[in-house]
Order: C-alpha cells, then structure tokens, then sequence
C-alpha cells in the first residue's frame, strides 16, 4: 500500500514512522509513505497556506488551492489514491473502517490545521474521517492513528496473524485478559487455569472472559456481535451461573 500524507508540519512525521511495526513494515517495503509539504504547492512567494476567515471570526483557515494542487499533481501516478480529509466532523473511524481502508492500493491523507480547511475542499475528496469526538490541534495525530490502524491489517505487517483476528473490535468482542510473568505480582495471581497447561479450557476461558468483558464494558458492542454456537453456548452457562 502507498500513503501519501499533505501537511503543513512534514517533521511530525519522523520519529513514528520510523519506530517498530510501521518502521517495519516500510522498510519491508510492504507499506509506503511519502509525506508531502503543502506549502510546496502554494503559488505566491511566501508560499501562503492560510488565511484570514470570510465573514470573520477567530483564527485562520486552510487554503483550498495549495491542497487542491497537491492532490491534482499526486493523483497524476498510478494507482489512483482514495483521498480522506482528516476531521473532528467525519465518519467516526472504527476497525471496520480501517479494514475497508487495508484492502486499497494508496490512501492520500488530508491533515488540517488552525480553524480547519476552507470547505470547499469537500468537492475534492472521497471521505472524511474523525478519530473521535474530541478536538485536535491538527491532523497529524489522527492521521498516525489511522495509518497504525490501517497498517497492522495489511498482510505481513503484524508477524502473527492470530494476534490480529483475536484482537478487540474484530467481531465486536473484546479480547480477553493477557497476563505474563511473574506469576504472581505483590499477591496479584495469575489466574490457575493459564498455567494449567489444558489448552482446551484455555480456550473456552478465554471465549467466556471475552464475552464477559464486552458484556460488562461494552454493551454497545456486544448487542452488535454475532455469537458462534460455541459462544452462545458459553454465554447461555454464563446467564444460568453453571459457568464454573
Ligand atoms: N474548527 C474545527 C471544528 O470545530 O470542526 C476544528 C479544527 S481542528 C483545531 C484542526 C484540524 O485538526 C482539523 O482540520 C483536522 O484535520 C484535525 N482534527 C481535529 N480533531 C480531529 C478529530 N477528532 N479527528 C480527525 N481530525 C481532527
């Protein structure tokens, strides 16, 4: 996969993409990112990227046209980017977004800045993304959650794909709890069961710890998954108490 990031801070891009999984996974050549300067496609001699708000009001906003350009000349090489405008006010990105996101060939990444990006960028892009509900300084940070995100589903990135199917938001179950040494920290067990060395009552106990952690701390979540019979089955023992 290609990403390509527009930003107006280039240099926030060096330390996290060069740290573990995704520092990896680009020197694998499994994932490239090119990380673009806005401000190089701005046209007046002080190469101009905001400006003052229409109608007034507090701050600067984003100017269209450097971003427009850098988009016309990057789209100009094959394959052609899916554009996301990083933003408080998009879809909220979930696991399933970033899967949908994981199958593409090239994503161009979109980071604002000050008051946002004067709106008319919305004609120029695919998608609009918000990493939650909450305000950022800029796009950056959401851009690095997105590409993590995104990276650990591509094939070869996470080295155990087991990991990555078991993970929590999968299958709109958490995972279950993980522990390693030592066995027992400042009287902090580890439960007897993962030291039992029974894989198969491992592996029920960790289904029924899974659904009893998304019951408990999601319930959003867990009205949402779809249970395999073994899961109901565990989840049935669970609600009559016969779960010991
Ligand atoms: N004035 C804008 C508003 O109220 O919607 C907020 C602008 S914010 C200070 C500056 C930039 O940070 C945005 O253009 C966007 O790129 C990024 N940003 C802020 N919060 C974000 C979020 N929750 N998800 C994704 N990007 C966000």
């Amino acid at each position: 996969m290609i990403i390509d990031i527009l930003t107006i801070f280039p240099s926030f891009f060096n330390t996290p993409l060069k740290e573990s999984l995704l520092g990896k996974a680009i020197e694998k050549r499994i994932i490239s990112i090119r990380v673009h300067d806005i401000r190089q496609y701005a046209t007046d001699k002080h190469k101009t990227v905001d400006d003052r708000p229409y109608g007034g009001g507090a701050g600067m906003v984003m100017k269209v046209e450097p971003i427009v350009r850098a988009i016309e000349a990057l789209q100009k090489l094959p394959p052609k980017g899916w554009i996301l405008l990083l933003s408080p006010q998009g879809n909220i990105f979930t696991q399933k977004k970033a899967r949908q996101l994981s199958s593409l060939p090239r994503l161009i990444l979109i980071c604002g800045r000050y008051e946002g990006i004067d709106d008319r960028i919305s004609n120029f892009i695919d998608e609009e993304i918000s990493i939650g509900d909450y305000v950022l300084s800029g796009g950056e940070v959401a851009a690095l959650v997105l590409i993590d995100a995104v990276a650990r589903l591509i094939p070869g990135v996470v080295g155990n794909v087991e990991s990555v199917i078991s993970e929590s938001f999968e299958r709109c179950l958490l995972e279950y709890p993980q522990f390693t040494r030592p066995r027992d920290f400042r009287g902090y067990k580890v439960p007897e069961i993962l030291i039992s060395g029974n894989h198969e009552a491992i592996r029920r106990w960790r289904i029924k710890q899974s659904i009893l952690r998304t019951k408990k701390r999601r319930p959003d979540l867990f009205s949402k998954a779809v249970l395999t019979d073994e899961e109901k089955a565990i989840l049935h023992e669970i609600e009559e108490g016969n779960d010991q």
